[in-house]
């Protein structure tokens, strides 16, 4: 009986061992995953803070206007055939060389065809 016991005992710390082992490997990757969100975020931040800056000085040096930056948006996302605020990609067959490019392009990269608006794909 003793010795039942003492091998059910042992079990089980080794159970919770494992449990404390397990809980610590999830809390260093939460903790990486907060690292690298915050990473991002940072970089985002920065991003948007040059693309904002960039954005001022082409308006100031061109004439442009956010008018402008929104028409040029929405005909960027339309390229892959969905007006949704996301610049996705995906294959496209140039319909003058019949080579492939990319949505996310506005000409044929290989013969230089301008495609036409979300008509293609
Ligand atoms: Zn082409």
């Amino acid at each position: 009986m003793n010795l039942f016991w003492g091998a059910r005992l042992a079990q089980d710390l080794r159970d919770v061992q494992n449990q404390i082992e397990k809980d610590a490997q999830v809390a260093r990757q939460q903790r990486m995953i907060t690292t690298e969100t915050n990473d991002l975020r940072n970089e985002v931040e920065r991003l948007c803070l040059l693309n904002q800056a960039m954005w001022e000085l082409i308006c100031s040096k061109l004439g442009l206007t956010d008018a402008d930056l929104e028409k040029k948006a929405q005909e960027v996302d339309l390229r892959d055939g969905k007006l949704d605020g996301k610049m996705t990609t995906h294959p496209v067959r140039c319909p003058q060389c019949g080579r492939v490019s990319n949505s996310r392009l506005k000409k044929c990269m290989y013969c230089n065809m301008e495609f036409e608006g979300s008509a293609f794909g």
